[in-house]
């Protein structure tokens, strides 16, 4: 499953991503944006490409736990 980061303190709430999203992941609170759907996400990177101040960050759960299993990490 897709994991959707927003770094608030670089996001300016311009609701780029919210409005390229085609997965419907995020909403936009108080001038911010919220990865809240972050499971429906197809990885298409329209966000991270649009936003302007390069706040989202996407990594795949999957990938992080077999470098995990491969290191011995928890
Ligand atoms: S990568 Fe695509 S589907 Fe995923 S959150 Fe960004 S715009 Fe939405
Ligand atoms: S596109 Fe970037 S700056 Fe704009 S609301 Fe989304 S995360 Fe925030």
């Amino acid at each position: 499953m897709p994991k959707v980061e927003v770094d608030l303190e670089k996001c300016i709430g311009c609701a780029t991503c919210f409005n390229v999203c085609p997965s419907n992941v995020f909403i936009i609170r108080k001038g911010k944006s919220y990865p809240v759907n972050a499971e429906n996400c197809v990885m298409c990177r329209a966000c991270i490409v649009h936003c302007p101040v390069d706040a989202i960050r996407i990594a795949h759960r999957e990938q992080k736990s077999a470098i995990s299993r491969l290191y011995g990490e928890a």
